[in-house]
């Protein structure tokens, strides 16, 4: 989000003595002259809409920084000051700076959230939250357990009994297609038919051209009295998304021969002059037995395939969950 300045309003605080509401650059009450305490909160003055300052030396002072209390009376400095205003102590001496950024409440939601009525929302929120962290715990242990139990493994004994292969090879086809991608990424030597403006992505920093969405402006204490009105922005960023027709390699078809045997072929292929030979692929499943136990293993490899000859011994490693994980034969 890109935090966006609008202007400068007013602010007020409130003597905790007498309870006048003072303007927010006033360091000590107009009523009573008490000093405006340090944890003093400001509050935003205008609810409906927003009253900006047009007074620039003022505006200069919001823009200067955070004021300073001096390290020797507690007294509030401007920014720019280099000695206090009422003892003349030097501020450079761990002078401490007001606290500054913080969301500014407005007068009606300090006085309607000083009465504890709000209570009850809150409590149910909690609950809510227990329960997803009793589940996220849940899963993390059902997950550990899955992780464990297909680690730990136990050798068994067994004979191969019977075997299975099947093999495949794709054919491909020169062939117009249609498709769909942005500007920037069709391919080289394409036919563009159609393309409309379309939402691609959203940035949290400003890019020219895109469109600006703004949040609720809201008021931030710049820590000298003086309130900040601030909006986070995000830009939504527009291409052009387009349709078009290109020449491409396409899997027409998947040929495929299989047995119940060692005698694994690849499958007899016939192309047309526009065709090619695309993908092969090639699997073996092995079936062992062990009593009335029985086990399967699955394999790509070839080799360990024409090993696994019917009635040869082999150790099969098992896990927790009845999958072999690995095998060697059994001399
Ligand atoms: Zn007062
Ligand atoms: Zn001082």
């Amino acid at each position: 989000m890109t935090r966006k300045s609008l202007g400068f309003v007013p602010l007020i605080w409130q003597c905790s003595f007498c309870n006048t509401q003072n303007p927010g650059p006033i360091k000590s009450c107009t009523s009573c002259g008490a000093p405006q305490p340090e944890d003093v909160e400001f509050l935003q003055v205008d609810e409906e809409k927003f009253n900006f300052i047009k007074d620039e030396a003022l505006v200069r002072m919001a823009k200067a920084g955070p004021d300073i209390h001096c390290p020797f009376c507690g007294t509030r400095n401007s920014a720019t000051d280099e000695f206090c205003k009422k003892c003349n102590g030097d501020l450079s001496w761990g002078g401490k700076e007001r606290q500054a950024g913080q969301r500014i409440r407005t007068v009606t939601e300090a006085q309607s959230q000083e009465q504890p009525a709000a209570a009850t929302p809150k409590k149910k929120k909690k609950g809510v939250t227990l329960i997803i962290i009793f589940i996220l715990l849940a899963v993390i242990v059902g997950c550990a357990v899955l992780l464990f139990m297909s680690l730990k493994t136990d050798d068994v004994k067994a004979t191969v009994s019977d075997v299975q292969w099947e093999r495949s090879i794709n054919i491909e086809a020169y062939t117009m297609i249609a498709e769909s991608a942005w500007r920037d990424e069709i391919p080289f030597g394409a036919d563009v038919t159609r393309c409309s403006s379309a939402h691609r992505y959203t940035s949290d920093t400003y890019v020219s051209g895109a469109v600006e969405v703004c949040g609720d402006p809201y008021v931030e204490d710049t820590g000298t009295g003086v309130g900040e009105v601030v909006q986070d922005c995000s830009y939504e960023v527009y291409d052009d998304y387009c349709e078009y027709t290109a020449m491409d390699w396409v899997v027409v078809e998947t040929v495929m021969d299989s047995g119940y045997n060692h005698a694994a072929a690849w499958p007899a292929v016939d192309l047309l002059t526009d065709e090619r030979e695309g993908e092969r692929t090639e699997a073996y499943v092995i079936n062992f037995r062990d009593g009335s136990d029985t086990y399967q293993f699955k394999t790509p490899n070839l080799q360990l395939f024409e090993q696994a000859q019917i009635g040869s011994r082999w150790i099969l490693h098992i896990n927790q969950l009845g999958a072999v994980q690995s095998l060697e034969p059994a001399n």
